[in-house]
């Protein structure tokens, strides 16, 4: 796969709003997601979905 000349995408980390532990990693696009992301998602801690913010 040929890579872009810009480095817009980067790694990130999601980690739950509950409990801060970092669940996810994922790649972001910096252009289209200027702000921290966030999803909700499976916390295997809390046992619920639940907020991940983006963290670096
Ligand atoms: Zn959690």
């Amino acid at each position: 796969m040929a890579k872009k000349k810009t480095e817009s995408r980067v790694i990130i980390h999601l980690a739950c709003t509950q409990c801060q532990e970092r669940t996810y990693t994922t790649v972001k696009n910096k252009k289209n997601d200027a702000q921290r992301l966030e999803l909700k998602k499976y916390c295997p801690r809390c046992r619920v979905h639940t907020v991940h913010r983006e963290t670096k």
